[in-house]
């Protein structure tokens, strides 16, 4: 008995892969008898076809490309080979190209390409790597024939990708390897040849369908399919970085997996090997110690779902109309018309409403099929019982694939949840009743995050990953992106949390890296990345459509705010510190909670109010356990408690608005928080959070700065405050004289807000403040008359990044 391996386009691409094989080739045969099966080197098949192609639209420029052909297969051989055993194979490889040349000449002054002459020229392609092989391996110890495939494998006319008669081929295989008795025996994959000796081939990829059939001909003990990656993985490598190697799956489980668009095995491989029962291996020939993946009757029993799969490039057709209602026969004529036409049926799905049945279909065949289709069922379509068919283009089909999923409940919905949060619109679902796929249509450009959301729900236990946008690069959004490089490993290890900080702007640079961006010197970087235009950040971060995708906005900007609906409706979460968008009109407000709603994201802003302190979440927490809140009062501006705890009269009132804000605790306007607006954006964003339909407009303010000083610009607004400090020291000194402290003070009583200078007494709830503290006193019907107190520093960047981080972990939920 003979094993077969197979080796495909990149283990044969050039000498030193060649080199690796027929050591393996080799290694093994110190145990067994081989048949070896191989692929075109990499890439050539594209080439050929690309001659041939161009040679047919009357082109020369196929001569160049057959060049480079031959001079990569005269090099493979010069280096592969000791030169004393080059020559007889160096003008094989002229002769064969000369053939070859011959043939596209042919086509070119023809200026046709049959599918027959095509099958014809990409069969050079493993005629020369398979000789080639078979020479370097009879240039050493082992006994080696070489065997044309066209002699064994015997198939229909169905050019390009032919049918195999099973009967015959078994029989020339069977009496072929019955008197063979060399070591090895090499085979060219893909090619076979129909009852008269024309050249056909097996389909893109059909080595490995060589391997299987030669195989089961010959009740191989093992069929070991030599390639690039160290086994069938659980999704396409390329798409999701962190894919595993199954170890282990069933023979079902890896044709679904394969029909699905996992490109590592040829789809119609395993049926043979699958009826005798013979094991395939999947193999990494460049890291051959890896164990790969064994498919067998058996799948892995522990795991339910074993990958996940995509086929792009697909279109949907809906045939829908009452007149299908109840009337069998329909979908018989759809189905018939699509079969006769060669129409490959994807995936179906039909509502048990019977008013519609929709099928997916390979996109390049819609113009054929709505053409077909329509002619069918033109009476139908005249008669008003049936509408023309719908066609969707730009769709693709992601699928959940596994034997055991049927034994569990609950797939689907953390299959279409996952989907959901990531705003991935499914477009329609299949399901077979043998339950070991389920199949969602999305649109092609969701494919790469579909996927690896799927990835992420059903195999990543290690870690889920969150994709942040950080605007703004002050003191607050600087500490923040300090932070978030601290708490890394932490949260990895912790939370298995992996945050990913994507995209960094300010005013002047946007730095955006799909892979991360180091933090450790994100500044360098900055000031080295294109200018920043906020469209074209907002653009890529939709474009780049990530899983898990947070922006976070510590700008105190009303463009960067005006941003956040596009955003949420992308289902991208927005962490805002900015407070334009939360206490712009209601009618926004609601608009955009109503978007974090139906797209199922987050905004959030916690450090509206009181910074880092947890007013907004307790609020929420409150409300949404069922409480109602009666009143509020609060001190919430950092800077003007830290202005009236630092202000005795004793120096200028404008100094210690200076010190506040050279100590980072005002806007960058102070007159934002002297003149109260701030505290009325944070009393109006706390009502509105307690329930209440509220606009700044309704907010009384009894300010205290004088009209004069709210003109001009900031260096004005300094001035004046000189000019006017005999004010400042009387309010202080007629506080201090009833022995009360100033406090600015918010209150909302029964719908109604205001916000003011107040005399406080020592007996006072709010009368302990220090520094730059902030307080709220929640009254509700479970804290009647003891408030619920929230207390602690309202301002600074320290504590503002971290109540916007933990904002940030919160939209990772
Ligand atoms: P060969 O030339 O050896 O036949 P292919 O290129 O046909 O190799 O197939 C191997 C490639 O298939 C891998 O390099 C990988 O990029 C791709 N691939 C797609 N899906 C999967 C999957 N689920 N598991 C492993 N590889 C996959
Ligand atoms: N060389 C052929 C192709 O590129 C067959 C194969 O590699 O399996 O499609
Ligand atoms: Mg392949």
């Amino acid at each position: 008995m003979r094993k077969v391996v197979k080796f495909g386009g990149s283990s044969v691409a050039n000498a030193q892969n060649l080199s690796r094989v027929v050591a393996i080739i080799q290694h093994a045969a110190t145990t067994d008898k081989q048949i070896v099966v191989v692929s075109a080197l990499g890439g050539i098949t594209d080439d050929l076809l690309h001659a041939a192609k161009t040679a047919s639209k009357g082109d020369i420029a196929y001569k160049e490309r057959l060049l480079l052909i031959e001079q990569r297969h005269l090099e493979t051989v010069k280096q592969l080979l000791p030169v004393t055993q080059q020559s007889s194979l160096l003008s094989y490889v002229k002769t064969v190209c000369n053939e070859l040349e011959d043939i596209c000449n042919g086509i070119y002054l023809l200026g046709e390409l049959s599918s027959r002459t095509q099958d014809r020229v990409v069969s050079f392609g493993e005629l020369l790597s398979s000789k080639i092989l078979a020479a370097a391996l009879q240039s050493g110890q082992l006994s080696c024939a070489w065997k044309d495939a066209r002699e064994l494998i015997q198939t229909n006319q169905q050019f390009t990708r032919a049918q195999v008669d099973f009967t015959t081929t078994n029989n020339q295989v069977a009496s072929y390897f019955t008197a063979e008795s060399h070591d090895v025996v090499v085979v060219p994959g893909f090619i076979a040849a129909d009852v008269q000796g024309n050249t056909t081939t097996l389909g893109r990829g059909g080595s490995d369908y060589t391997a299987a059939i030669l195989g089961a001909a010959v009740h191989a003990p093992v069929v070991e399919i030599w390639t690039d990656v160290s086994g069938m993985m659980t999704a396409d490598p390329r798409l999701v970085h962190s894919a595993k190697v199954i170890p282990q799956i069933s023979y079902q489980e890896a044709m679904e997996l394969s029909h699905f668009g996992a490109k590592v095995i040829y789809p119609p491989t395993l049926q043979p090997l699958l009826e005798k029962n013979i094991p395939v291996w999947i193999k990494n020939t460049f890291a051959p110690e890896d164990a790969g993946t064994c498919i067998t009757e058996e799948g892995a029993e522990e795991k339910f779902v074993c990958g996940i799969s995509s086929i792009s490039h697909m279109a949907l057709l809906s045939l829908e109309g009452s007149g299908m209602v109840g009337i069998p026969g329909f979908s018989k004529k759809l189905f018939e018309a699509l079969a006769n036409a060669q129409i490959n049926v994807m995936l179906i799905t039909q509502g048990s409403s019977e008013h519609s049945i929709c099928v997916g279909i390979q996109t390049a065949l819609t113009d054929q099929a709505k053409e077909i289709v329509d002619t069918v069922f033109s009476d139908e379509i005249a008669a008003g019982k049936l509408n023309p068919l719908v066609v969707e283009k730009d769709l693709a089909v992601v699928a959940l694939v596994g034997d055991h999923m049927k034994s569990h409940p609950g797939i689907s919905g953390r299959m279409f949840g996952a989907l959901g949060r990531n705003g991935i619109n499914v477009r329609a679902i299949a399901q077979g009743s043998s339950e070991r796929n389920i199949s969602a249509v999305v649109a092609q450009q969701d494919v790469p995050k579909a996927v690896n959301v799927l990835h992420e729900a059903f195999f990543e236990t290690v870690y889920k990953q969150l994709n942040v946008f950080v605007i703004g690069t002050g003191n607050v959004g600087s500490k923040l992106l300090d932070q978030l490089l601290q708490q890394y490993a932490y949260l990895m290890q912790q939370m298995r949390l992996q945050i990913r900080v994507v995209g960094i702007a300010n005013s002047r640079h946007m730095l955006i890296q799909e892979e991360g961006i180091d933090l450790q010197d994100w500044k360098a970087q900055l000031a080295e990345a294109p200018a920043m235009d906020l469209q074209s950040f907002v653009s890529a971060i939709r474009e780049k459509n990530l899983r898990n995708s947070v922006f976070v906005d510590v700008t105190a900007n009303d463009q960067v705010a005006g941003v956040y609906d596009q955003l949420l409706s992308k289902s991208i979460s927005v962490v805002a510190c900015n407070k334009i968008a939360a206490a712009s009109n209601y009618q926004h407000y609601a608009y955009l909670k109503d978007l974090a709603r139906a797209y199922n994201t987050q905004f959030l802003f916690e450090t509206n109010v009181g910074a880092g302190l947890p007013i907004i979440g307790t609020l929420n927490d409150l409300i949404r356990s069922g409480d109602r809140v009666r009143r509020i009062d609060a001190v919430l501006s950092g800077t003007l408690n830290f202005v009236f705890n630092h202000y005795d009269a004793s120096r200028p009132f404008a100094d210690v608005v200076q010190q506040a804000q050279e100590e980072g605790y005002t806007e960058p306007d102070p007159r934002l928080d002297l003149g109260g607006t701030d505290v009325m954006r944070k009393i109006l964003i706390l009502a509105r959070e307690a329930g209440y339909t509220i606009e700044m407009e309704q907010i009384d303010n009894e300010r205290f700065l004088p009209e004069a000083c709210m003109q001009g610009s900031v260096a004005d607004f300094y001035v004046c405050m000189r000019q006017h400090e005999a004010h400042f020291s009387a309010l202080y000194t007629a506080a201090a004289a009833k022995n009360t402290k100033l406090k600015f003070v918010a209150t909302f009583i029964d719908g109604k807000a205001k916000v003011g200078l107040q005399q406080i007494d020592p007996a006072h709830n709010l009368y302990h403040l220090y520094g730059k503290d902030n307080v709220v006193l929640f009254y509700t019907d479970r804290y009647p008359d003891q408030p619920l107190v929230v207390k602690g520093a309202g301002a600074g960047a320290d504590v503002t990044a971290s109540g916007v981080f933990a904002d940030i972990l919160r939209a990772s939920v």
